[in-house]
C-alpha cells in the first residue's frame, strides 16, 4: 500500500511541479502548476472561451487564420514576465513544457479545438539555439503535443538569418525585416494540413506574421496560432 502511494505521489510530481511555476516558493494548488496567490494574481486571457479575441483580431483583415490562443496577458515586471524570463534565460525548460501541457489541456476542452496535424514552433537561428541549448517555443510545443495528437515539426520552417533590432521600425518595416529571415524546406509535408504555429511571447506580432506569410503559400494549409503570453 505504501509503495503504491509513493508511486502515485511520484507520478503527480511528474505531472505537476513541486513548487509553483510562477513564484517558485509556494506549493501549488492540488493538480495545478500555480499556488493560490499566483492563480489569483496572474492575468489569464479569455481566448479559449472567446473566438473573436484580441489575438485573432490583431491579424484581422491581413491573415486568414483558424484561431489564435494565448494563455496569459503579459504585463511588464509581472509574475508572467518573471516566469517567462526564467524559461528563456535561466535554462528552465520545465516551465515551457508545463505551460505547453496547460495550453494543450485548455485547447482540447475549448470549443475552438480542431484536429491539428503539426505543431510548428517559431524557429530560432541555429547559432542562437546552440548558445541557449534549446528553443523555448519548441519546448512549449512538446508540452502541447502531450495533450493533442499532433507531431512537433521543427524541420519545415527555419530561421536562416538573425533579424536586426525591431525598435524604431514601423509595422511594415518590422515585417520586411523578419520576413527574409525565415525559409521553408520539405514544405510538401504541410500540403492540406492544419498547423498550430506557436511562440512564447507575442508583442508586435511581426515574427508570427512573417512565419504566416511564408507558410500560407502552401496549398490547402490552415493555420492556427498559439502562444504562452501576449502583451496588452
Ligand atoms: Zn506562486
Amino acid at each position: 500500500m505504501r509503495a503504491l502511494q509513493t508511486i502515485l505521489s511520484d507520478l503527480v510530481f511528474l505531472l505537476y511541479p513541486e513548487y509553483c511555476l510562477a513564484c517558485s516558493v509556494e506549493v501549488p494548488v492540488s493538480q495545478h502548476a500555480f499556488c493560490l496567490d499566483c492563480l489569483f494574481h496572474i492575468p489569464f486571457t479569455d481566448h479559449f472561451d472567446n473566438y473573436d479575441n484580441d489575438f485573432l483580431l490583431h491579424f484581422l483583415g491581413r491573415q486568414q487564420l483558424e484561431c489564435g490562443l494565448a494563455i496569459f496577458q503579459l504585463q511588464k515586471g509581472g509574475r508572467v514576465h518573471d516566469m517567462l524570463s526564467k524559461l528563456k534565460y535561466r535554462n528552465r525548460r520545465d516551465i515551457g513544457f508545463t505551460l505547453g501541457k496547460m495550453f494543450g489541456e485548455l485547447f482540447i476542452q475549448s470549443n475552438q479545438y480542431k484536429e491539428v496535424d503539426y505543431i510548428i514552433p517559431v524557429p530560432l537561428h541555429r547559432l542562437k539555439k546552440r548558445k541557449r541549448g534549446y528553443n523555448q517555443s519548441e519546448v512549449f510545443a512538446q508540452g502541447i503535443a502531450t495533450h493533442i495528437s499532433a507531431e512537433v515539426n521543427s524541420s519545415c520552417l527555419l530561421k536562416v538569418r538573425k533579424s536586426d533590432s525591431q525598435t524604431r521600425k514601423n509595422r511594415n518595416q518590422r515585417l520586411e525585416n523578419v520576413f527574409d529571415s525565415f525559409v521553408l524546406q520539405n514544405e510538401e509535408l504541410l500540403i492540406n494540413k492544419h498547423i498550430l504555429l506557436v511562440d512564447d511571447i507575442v508583442t508586435t506580432g511581426a515574427t508570427l506574421e512573417a512565419c504566416i506569410m511564408r507558410l500560407k503559400v502552401i496549398e490547402g494549409i490552415r493555420i492556427s496560432l498559439g502562444a504562452i503570453a501576449i502583451t496588452e
